[in-house]
């Protein structure tokens, strides 16, 4: 699903990531780990596709050799075939949370019956059949979060990358957030990148991987 070899990035004259190698099989759930300002968040940015690399040897995402795309090509790339959920939910606070999930699909030209009847299946399987009409700040944390997995899933993604996503949540929260995860990946094969501080996340995926001073160690 995933193959990266030798990436490297540079913020002005700091090298973030120092040759970065990692491959991720479809169905995986790979937690990433590690300090902060370890250089999580800009690796997932890259194997997102919403940065790039300064030097990478090989980036292969979903078999597409990504590194030659321009970037219409990749922006039409992530909104097919990537998913995202944030620590911060980034739902639009003017729409209910079914115009949030429908969002990506009208974006892909998807037509509006079908992505309503689609976005209520996914918003159903959630448990926030009684939510469609809500604001997100009609919703508690953990809704919110789980109205941003549903828009992650609407394009139906091949993989899910997810940045601290049970950073703002309680415990109970999170607990079900990452056991949505699994249910998912059960369900639909998806795979999933999560970066998180919670132990209890890390231990149950299927890796680990440590990221320290820009390497994977
Ligand atoms: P983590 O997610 O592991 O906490 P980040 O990937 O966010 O770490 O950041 C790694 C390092 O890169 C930090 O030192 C951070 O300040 C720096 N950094 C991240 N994004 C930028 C940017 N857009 N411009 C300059 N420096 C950045
Ligand atoms: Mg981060």
């Amino acid at each position: 699903m995933i193959l990266a070899k030798n990436i490297h990035k540079y913020f002005g004259s700091l090298e973030v990531l120092k040759g970065v190698d990692l491959h991720i099989k479809k169905g995986e759930i790979v937690a990433i780990v590690g300090p902060s300002g370890a250089g999580k968040t800009t690796l997932l940015q890259i194997l997102g596709t919403l940065d790039k690399p300064t030097s990478a040897d090989v980036l292969i995402i979903n078999k597409k050799d990504i590194t030659k795309f321009n970037d219409k090509e990749i922006s039409k790339f992530r909104n097919q075939h990537i998913g995202f959920v944030f620590q911060f939910h980034q739902l639009l606070p003017e729409f209910t949370a079914l115009e949030n999930v429908c969002i990506p699909a009208f974006i892909a030209n998807r037509s509006k019956d079908e992505t309503i009847t689609e976005a209520k299946k996914i918003l159903d399987f959630l448990g926030l059949s009684e939510r469609y009409e809500h604001k997100p700040n009609e919703l508690s944390g953990g809704e919110q979060q789980r109205v941003a997995v549903a828009r992650s899933l609407i394009n139906k993604p091949d993989v899910i990358f997810a940045d601290e996503p049970s950073g703002n949540l309680d415990t109970a929260s999170a607990r079900n957030l990452y056991k949505l995860f699994f249910e998912l990946r059960s369900k639909f094969g998806q795979t999933f990148i999560i970066v998180s501080h919670n132990h209890e996340l890390a231990n149950m995926a299927d890796r680990k991987l440590e990221i320290r001073d820009g390497i994977i160690i």
